[in-house]
């Protein structure tokens, strides 16, 4: 097959669906019990057809299964990938894990971080064996033992946007003592898809108390709005990532899951526009003036 490529800047690959996490909150709804992975078929075939300058490997969690991300990395820099990140929950890592990561090609850790206390941390998590001192403990061995950078994100929720200062407080003192090691730290409104529900969204108006503040320490805010929250947000001058589609999040890049599935969103409950395997010679421009592919057009190079 000799299928027409379609390049997009940035590509985020669901390595796995499998976590030991089991966050209420979780937008893909990923969990222990489930077991599928990219295949290294797939991810030769989207480097192919995609030509991605900077790619993404999310979950699920990516460090459950090093056995395939210390190759993938490899492979996205064979790829000619000038940028590799994972999403991690940073459990998993330790010193040793870190390292090969890092010589496998990896540039950048993005990691959530929405308290530092332990009960509250294994109860956002879903898990009674989550540890936030060993996310902490691979914080510091990131900045003291790489040189990897970090980009930390914040989840947004009734629950947790208390401990907002506190986290960023934390974050931003490594940041001053580590300069050039952080990217922004990343707002992330409650997504209300997957398991979380209405009552665990924040009030626009607490958000909008945390923007109204985010000068105050080194360490820049972002944050990632939908659709209308953009507008309400722009008063105040913060960077808000483009929306393409009010359900989607406008950072997240194209997106293919663990079976081919291509999409613009990596949140659950929105299908795919296709399947990468499966779209045939000469139907790439068919996806492509198709409504249900809007989405991917705008954010495809051509
Ligand atoms: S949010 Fe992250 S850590 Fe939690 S279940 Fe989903 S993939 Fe796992």
């Amino acid at each position: 097959m000799n299928h027409q490529a379609i390049p997009v800047p940035s590509l985020e690959f669901q390595l796995t669906d499998t976590c030991q996490n089991n966050c209420g909150f979780c937008a893909n709804g990923d969990s222990p019990s489930k077991k599928q992975s990219l295949s290294p078929e797939l991810l030769q075939e989207t480097f192919r057809r995609m030509r991605p300058e900077s790619v993404i490997f999310s979950g699920g969690e990516p460090t459950i299964r090093m056995d395939l991300l210390a190759p993938y990395i490899r492979a996205a820099r064979a790829a000619e990938v000038k940028t590799v990140k994972i999403n991690t929950n940073l459990e998993l890592l330790d010193p040793e894990r870190l390292m090969q990561l890092e010589d496998a090609g990896l540039n950048i850790v993005h990691f959530a971080l929405n308290t530092l206390e332990p009960e509250q941390h294994r109860n956002l998590r879903g898990n009674p064996h989550a540890e936030v001192t060993r996310v902490l403990e691979n914080i510091h061995v990131i900045l003291e033992q790489t040189r990897l950078k970090l980009k930390p994100e914040f989840v947004c929720m009734h629950e947790t946007v208390e401990n907002f200062w506190d986290v960023y407080d934390y974050l931003n003192d490594l940041h001053v003592a580590h300069p050039g090691r952080f990217e922004t730290i990343e707002l992330q409104r409650l997504i209300l898809l997957g398991r979380a529900c209405d009552a665990s969204a924040p009030k626009t108006s607490e958000i909008a108390e945390i923007i109204s503040r985010r000068t105050l320490g080194a360490l820049q805010v972002d944050a990632l709005c939908f659709g209308q929250e953009g507008a309400q947000f722009a008063p105040y001058g913060i960077h808000v990532f483009p929306c393409y589609n009010p359900a989607n999040c406008g950072c997240s890049p194209v997106r293919v899951d663990v079976n081919g599935g291509v999409s613009k969103t990596n949140f659950a409950g929105l299908q795919a526009d296709f399947n990468i395997m499966n779209v045939p010679d000469g139907g790439i421009e068919r996806l492509l003036s198709s409504p249900c592919s809007a989405s991917l057009k705008a954010c495809a190079k051509v």
